[in-house]
């Protein structure tokens, strides 16, 4: 309590559960037997009349849309006949057959059409959406356009007569099939197919609790979230709350201060003791960053649960669900949908240069190439410090990929699936996968890379099916392996490097996953190959907020020695990080040729890099502690001027910023050319 800010907090009522002996203490005025009536046997008669409730209704309700099933089914039989013809290849038929049945079975139909419906409202305005997670494991998604991965095997299909080729080539995933031209009309085909099996979605039995995960553009999000409660009515869907509870080092430091505020000694374990005590306790109440839970229309939602502001701030006009959203969302349905900045910088790569980003090929040499060298790029590894192009490449850009870029030189679309999910499971490469790589036990292609590697590979060693899905689920929570499923690898031959391997890892991506992620990446390094200003542009807007225009648009010199300043400090903080990260981008950027042009009063937008004349105009907002306000209100009036304030003076009047706002601009010669006050315009 007084770590909490209450200031009484040491003039507490008594109150807490006492035991039995301490409660036949409090009643010792009675004689013991009348004592042990009311403290005992009357306790427990009251108990024996109530009947057990619950606070939460027990029934699972999914919200249910009227012809789900049916609609389903349609929508994904026509979009496969659109891309395999009227008569689909068997493979095609038994997949979507198998997938539909299962789906339906389980009464999961109205959840796949509701992803259908919110991830068409965002194409239809114009945004992509990114799939997270494995529902990209599922055909009949992509069939739904929920995900743009296509878990059929390696495949050739013809765009124009409708010809397809599912021959096993030797080859992991259509992306890396070599080109090829339709046997029936000579049109050149298109290759997809990405290999991953549906189970990782819904398990064996199509029963596992599905989990559709979308990544919409961070600047649509609260489109979409009105347009659930659209599509859903006023008053059936909330935000996910959260309760965040008190962890260890802020119990440590609750108890500490409380002490040292009294001036107390107290031993090392009492310390502890009450550490002990004090964690896990609420501490705030939050919302999931995506998270919707819907209520079906003959329900309310003060069956599950009640609701609340987020933090108690009872201005705020969000409403949350009351409990944590993981108590509740065995009942209701959770939909979730982050903001992702990929969307937006996909978005705004489109604005600028008017291609289509579902046009770029995934198998373009060029852009591969960045993953391996520098050529691309038109640099020498020297020049940026680097002999990978993945600067600022989603996924690829840090220091840690970079390295493992190097040490893998990849060179496919497989690759770069497996790498990703290298780098994002939890002891996947570190300690794992990077030693059996270098001390040549495994090679980049044996490695466990993504879950569903382990099952694809112990099917084909001849587990059964069933248990090679349950190694996978144990293996991907980090709970290792039974040493019943130990003697079962054994016995079907599965070397001890690949046991121990499973034993390490705590947390591993699906490969749906890291197909979605790397499909992303790829199209922005398309871009930064193909369209540099647009792409350093867009990169700047979106992805670089510790942006400082002070340090950063005068030069690859200037640039350079901030960088030498940095490396100075040795162990970087979280900011100078970020910010050395920008440095190295603008050094690639200087190398390829392309410079700033200065900040300019009536040119400059005030959040968004611009491309003019073959270079970049920086915004307002990249000058340091010019504020959003601020840099917006310049901008408003130099549009409203059209090119001529009279004097500083009336900027200042126009634009309504303060003086220090008026000073930074000075610094970078905004006002140059022009005089103090009008009046001095006239007379001086
Ligand atoms: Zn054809």
């Amino acid at each position: 309590m007084a770590g909490q800010g209450f200031s009484d907090a040491d003039n507490q009522a008594p109150l807490y559960l006492r035991t039995t002996n301490e409660m036949l203490r409090e009643f010792e005025y009675l004689d013991y037997d009348k004592a042990y009536e009311v403290v005992v046997t009357n306790t427990n008669a009251i108990s024996d009349m109530c009947e057990e409730i619950c606070p939460i209704s027990k029934d699972k309700c999914p919200p249910h849309i009227e012809g789900a099933d049916k609609d389903i089914e349609e929508i994904c039989t026509n979009k496969a006949k659109s891309l395999y013809g009227e008569e689909l290849p068997q493979i095609v038929k038994d997949r979507l057959k198998r997938e539909l049945d299962s789906i339906i079975k389980n009464g999961f139909s109205t959840l796949y059409i509701i992803a259908q419906k919110l991830v068409k409202k965002s194409n239809d305005d114009g945004y992509l959406v990114g799939s997270r997670g494995s529902v990209g494991s599922s055909f009949v998604a992509n069939m739904l356009s929920i995900t743009e991965v296509n878990s059929l095997p390696p495949h050739y299909r013809c765009p124009n007569c409708k010809y397809s080729d599912f021959t096993d080539y030797g080859i992991k995933n259509g992306v890396d099939l070599p080109d090829k031209q339709c046997p029936k009309c000579g049109e050149n085909l298109a290759k997809d197919g990405m290999d991953i099996p549906f189970e990782t979605f819904l398990g064996f039995n199509g029963d596992k609790e599905p989990d559709i995960d979308l990544n919409f553009s961070g600047e649509y999000q609260g489109t979409i979230h009105k347009y659930t409660e659209k599509l859903f009515g006023e008053g059936k869907t909330f935000k996910a709350g959260t309760v965040s509870a008190i962890k260890d080092n802020i119990a440590f430091g609750y108890v500490k201060k409380y002490f040292d505020e009294r001036e107390k000694q107290v031993p090392n374990a009492e310390i502890s003791r009450l550490v002990k005590g004090c964690v896990g306790v609420k501490k705030t109440t939050g919302q999931h960053p995506g998270g919707i839970i819907v209520v079906p229309h003959d329900r309310e939602i003060y069956e599950f649960c009640p609701v609340q502001h987020p933090a108690d701030d009872p201005n705020s006009d969000i409403i949350t669900t009351h409990f944590d959203y993981h108590s509740i969302d065995k009942n209701l349905l959770k939909l979730d949908m982050l903001g992702h900045v990929d969307p937006t910088m996909i978005r705004m790569l489109q604005d600028l240069t008017g291609i289509d980003p579902t046009t770029i090929p995934l198998d373009d040499k060029k852009t591969m190439s960045l993953f391996s060298s520098t050529k691309a790029l038109g640099v020498e590894p020297e020049q940026i410090k680097s002999s990978v192009g993945s600067f600022g490449v989603p996924e690829f850009g840090t220091k840690f990929v970079r390295g493992m870029l190097e040490d893998t030189k990849p060179t496919t679309f497989e690759e770069l699936i497996r790498i990703s999910g290298l780098s994002h499971g939890t002891d996947v490469w570190l300690n794992n996968a990077e030693t059996l790589i270098k001390e040549g036990k495994a090679t980049l292609s044996e490695a466990i890379c993504t879950r569903d590697d382990i099952m694809t590979y112990l099917i084909k060693q001849g587990l059964p099916p069933q248990n090679s899905f349950k190694i996978m689920e144990s293996v991907r929570k980090g709970k290792g392996l039974n040493e019943e499923q130990e003697s079962l690898m054994r016995e079907n031959n599965v070397p001890e490097w690949y046991i121990d391997s499973c034993k390490k890892i705590k947390y591993m991506f699906p490969k749906a996953h890291a197909v979605a992620y790397v499909t992303m990446a790829f199209r922005i390094a398309w871009f930064k190959v193909y369209y540099p200003l647009e792409y350093y542009a867009s990169y700047f807007t979106l992805r670089a907020p510790d942006f400082d225009s002070e340090f950063m648009i005068f030069g690859e010199e200037k640039v350079k020695s901030k960088m030498k300043e940095l490396e100075q400090l040795g162990k970087l903080s979280k900011k100078d990080g970020d910010v050395y990260t920008i440095l190295e981008i603008l050094v690639e950027m200087y190398e390829r040729g392309i410079e700033f042009l200065p900040i300019d009063l009536y040119k400059s937008h005030s959040t968004k890099f611009l491309v003019e004349d073959g270079k970049l105009r920086p915004p307002f907002s990249s000058i340091s502690g010019l504020g959003g306000v601020a840099a917006e209100s310049l901008k408003e009036a130099a549009a409203k001027e059209g090119g001529k304030f009279m004097s500083i003076d009336d900027l200042q009047i126009k634009s309504k910023v303060g003086n220090s706002v008026l000073d930074m601009l000075q610094k970078f010669g905004c006002l140059e050319g022009m005089s103090k006050s009008n009046q001095l315009s006239l007379f001086g």
